[in-house]
């Protein structure tokens, strides 16, 4: 038969009533064979913080929305079902299918969970982004995460935070010697050994120990967040950059055997929608973060940069911490290794390109 032949007669008509039946077979087979999943969510935040709750909101709609409706995930404050700190645990143990939090939480647990957020002096928001999707991280973190029957997925960012209120100002080293501040994590770690006594305080309770001279000085998140729970009223001096958070990343965990029961085309919406929330939480605090700098500064804060023998001595501290804990920790080592090259490999570029076009524009 010619080709011709073929496409004008008897023949296409066969072809075109079996595509079409094919096409039918495979779409009730799509409707009828996709389940309705409910799945619940612990976030680590309370709603209050918005941005970063409402990452998880952006996800779990859009979820919805990919599925026809037949995915639903709700979304729980931290508190709802389990303390905010916990969903780590929660997930691991299935008590609930899937959370959002910040894995430096549970650097208690494993130093290298750091990696997955933020570790002080690391990577910047876009940094980090190139390193999980493009750079091997998140094959490297979710190694770390497998011991723990989760998996893990990039699910927001703040970008570098603020340095924290401060209620007299800090001119050099010696004046951190003493100083109460709530820092926790890592960056406690390092301003405890550059003579400073960290605290770790949940947000709630920040502001009352600020007021009350409890403590000295404070870092929470940036100006939108920190707007929120008036600490201008009691430390005006504001400063930057929150070395210890240069580009802190939110995560969704998911329970491996719960993800194992979904239907292909839910991972795939899954993921999507976290990818979606990661860089719709980085473009919200850019939004926001300018219009409340601007508030602030309006009211009487006080900006300052941290003086530069600070962050020269915090960050020698930094990498002799990360050395020391590669030293005896062979998972923290398998990460550390190539993310401290990948590291050096962005700066050398961002420092060209990038760093010159901002500071032009910064007119610096
Ligand atoms: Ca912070």
């Amino acid at each position: 038969m010619q080709r011709r032949d073929f496409l004008t007669g008897a023949g296409a008509g066969l072809a075109a009533t079996a595509l079409a039946a094919c096409g039918k077979k495979e779409q009730a087979a799509a409707a009828g064979e996709l389940p309705t999943i409910r799945w619940r969510l612990a976030s680590s935040y309370p709603k209050s913080l918005d941005t970063i709750y409402g990452a998880a909101e952006v996800m779990a709609k859009r979820v919805e929305a990919i599925t026809n409706g037949k995915f639903q995930i709700r979304v729980h404050a931290g508190g709802e079902i389990v303390p905010g700190l916990q969903v780590l645990d929660a997930v691991q143990q299935g008590t609930i299918e899937c959370g959002h939090s910040a894995s430096y939480y549970y650097v208690g647990k494993n130093m290298a969970f750091a990696f997955d957020c933020a570790v002080p002096f690391g990577l910047t928001a876009r940094q980090q982004n190139a390193w999980m999707y493009q750079g091997g991280g998140l094959e490297l973190t979710r190694e770390l995460f497998k011991d723990y029957n989760i998996l893990n997925f990039p699910g927001g960012n703040t970008g570098v935070q603020m340095g924290g209120w401060f209620r007299k100002e800090v001119n050099s080293l010696a004046d951190l010697n003493g100083l109460k501040m709530r820092i926790p994590g890592i960056g406690g770690q390092i301003m405890a050994k550059l003579g400073a006594v960290p605290q770790t305080l949940a947000g709630g309770d920040i502001y009352p120990a600020l007021e009350r001279g409890a403590i000295d000085a404070a870092e929470w998140v940036g100006p939108y967040d920190d707007e929120k729970l008036g600490f201008a009223k009691i430390a005006k001096h504001y400063y930057y950059p929150g070395w210890w958070e240069g580009g802190p990343q939110l995560s969704f965990y998911v329970n491996i055997d719960k993800w194992n029961t979904l239907p292909e085309s839910y991972r795939q919406a899954f993921e999507t929608a976290c990818m979606e929330a990661n860089l719709n939480m980085l473009a919200a605090y850019d939004t926001k973060n300018p219009q409340a700098l601007q508030r602030l500064v309006a009211a009487g804060v006080q900006l300052h940069a941290f003086p530069k023998d600070v962050m020269t001595a915090a960050q020698k501290i930094a990498f002799g911490l990360y050395e020391e804990e590669a030293g005896r920790n062979p998972i923290f080592r398998k990460i550390y290794q190539p993310w401290k090259q990948f590291r050096e490999a962005e700066l050398q570029w961002f420092k060209l390109a990038e760093a010159s076009y901002t500071n032009f524009l910064f007119g610096t």
